[in-house]
């Protein structure tokens, strides 16, 4: 089929435009309801973290602590309360090995990292392997027992280094002992080593891929897991919290997001009052939002798929009907034939092709003589299979290069490239006799007509409508000549 050029660029022009829209459309919906869902999960993980997860470690380890610190208070009360302890300080603390022997059971019984007894009269520390030292007013390791002598409640949880345990991290409890007039006597209690906190600490890092540490009042870090850096000293020095310093551990508890590095972190902070420092719990956004990254990938990825598979059927649908709508815009639904309209569409670019590629080019108009008594005598139906039988007889005589298009009622012209005026002649005459010889039945009823044919050649520089008028010319001569020939224009 021939088709114009410049008709063909304005649809496919449409089309593109239609598509474009499409592809927008579907991309900008797509889009917006995946980033919103995805800013969506975003807000209710961040969410969960700083309300939920957070608090909940930091909740956890608080009663860990507490719970470890249960059996320590409560030995240490008992030895505070033990009444060989106290007659044997009374009776002048005769015999240190009792007392150490008293010490090392107390150790071994509850699994203590250390006990100790410091006596009021003697300042002697006492220890399971004896006394160990003098406590002195002016030693500052020492303090913690002018601390305690001075204390209004009955035992107080430090946490300090233990001189004897090659100043190991301890946890101490120290209670404070009276005598039976209610006179202080001195301090004793036990120490346990802070290695089932730290244990915590890691199975919570490694589990959970949190950080966890304890800090004092100036923000020193006093304890961590393993996987927390060793260059950082203080949390200000963590890089996103330098300038929270003035703040950020002065409430009992509080929460902050921070970023550092392109990912953002959220912690929280508690005061734990038995060891006066704030546990900091802390978790970066990016390891948790992965799985909500990785589903926004997918999503993007469906929605690709999907767009691609909507705009190919939308495609593929679009050019069916618009390749059927122009069939149909063209073809002469009697005779199923090119109409005018087609006619009007081909002939000039039909005729540059010819004059460019110099070839002969010529036209037959055909109609159908006497037509009107057809119509009048059989009936406009018969009228209509005549014209269907005239165009199946042309169609069979010519060649499969012809275009062949029902120029008005009963009247039908021919384009024959490559074919001069004799050629055309020749053909028109061929057409002319298979028209004759052909008998069309309609209800029973033979008819037979005839075609009178003009032929003329396109002369070089000829426009469309020239050529046509000496082709109507050349219909006109064989009209006049007494029709059912074939004449030249
Ligand atoms: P001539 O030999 O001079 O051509 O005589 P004619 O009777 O064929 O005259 P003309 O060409 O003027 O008449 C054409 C007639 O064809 C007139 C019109 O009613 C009829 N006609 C046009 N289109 C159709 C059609 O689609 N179906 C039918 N049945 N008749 C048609
Ligand atoms: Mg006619
Ligand atoms: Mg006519």
């Amino acid at each position: 089929m021939v088709k114009d050029k410049r008709r063909g660029v304005i649809e496919s022009w449409e089309k593109n435009r239609v598509m474009s829209w499409l592809t927008l459309l579907l991309m900008g919906g797509f889009l917006l309801v995946i980033l919103i869902s995805f800013f969506v999960s975003r807000h209710s993980l961040r969410n969960q973290i700083v309300h939920s997860s957070l608090p909940l470690t930091s909740d956890n380890i608080y009663s860990e602590i507490q719970r470890d610190l249960l059996q320590p208070v409560f030995i240490s009360s008992l030895m505070a309360s033990d009444t060989f302890v106290r007659d044997w300080i009374l009776q002048g603390e005769k015999d240190p090995r009792n007392i150490s022997r008293y010490l090392k059971e107390i150790m071994g019984k509850y699994g203590m990292f250390t006990a100790f007894l410091v006596s009021e009269n003697t300042r002697n520390y006492y220890h399971s392997t004896g006394i160990v030292k003098n406590v002195l007013e002016t030693d500052p390791r020492d303090a913690w027992y002018f601390r305690v002598r001075k204390l209004d409640q009955p035992f107080e949880i430090n946490v300090d280094i233990d001189t004897v345990h090659a100043d190991a991290l301890t946890v101490f409890v120290n209670y404070r002992m009276y005598d039976y007039v209610n006179e202080y006597i001195g301090t004793t209690g036990v120490g346990l080593t802070v290695n089932e906190v730290k244990k915590r600490i890691n199975s919570y890092e490694t589990n959970y891929h949190r950080h966890i540490f304890f800090v004092d009042h100036q923000g020193v870090v006093m304890l961590s897991g393993e996987m927390f850096p060793k260059n950082i000293k203080r949390i200000y020095d963590i890089e996103g919290l330098g300038d929270t310093e003035s703040w950020l551990l002065k409430k009992k508890e509080t929460s902050y997001s921070y970023n550092s590095g392109g990912a953002t972190t959220h912690l929280i902070t508690r005061y734990i009052p038995e060891f006066n420092w704030y546990l900091i719990v802390e978790e970066e956004e990016t390891v948790a939002l992965r799985e909500v990254s990785n589903s926004l990938l997918i999503n993007l990825g469906i929605c690709g798929v999907v767009i691609t598979a909507i705009l190919f059927m939308t495609h593929k649908v679009i050019s069916g009907y618009q390749h059927r709508i122009e069939q149909l815009a063209i073809t002469d639904k009697l005779t199923g034939v090119y109409n005018r309209r087609a006619f009007d569409l081909f002939m000039s670019q039909i005729l540059r092709e010819s004059e460019r590629n110099q070839e002969h080019l010529s036209l037959i108009l055909m109609d159908i003589d006497h037509f009107k008594q057809v119509n009048d005598t059989l009936g406009h139906l018969a009228g209509d299979k005549t014209i269907q039988e005239v165009v199946r007889v042309t169609r069979g005589m010519i060649r499969n290069a012809d275009i062949i298009c029902r120029w008005g009622g009963e009247e039908f012209l021919l384009i024959m490239r490559g074919c001069d005026e004799a050629d055309g002649m020749r053909m028109a005459e061929k057409i002319r006799t298979a028209v004759e010889a052909q008998a069309i039945y309609y209800e029973g009823r033979k008819i037979t007509v005839t075609v009178s044919l003009g032929v003329a050649e396109n002369i070089k520089g000829d426009r469309d409508d020239i050529l046509l008028s000496r082709t109507d010319r050349a219909l006109y001569l064989a009209k006049q000549a007494g029709r059912n020939c074939v004449k030249a224009g």
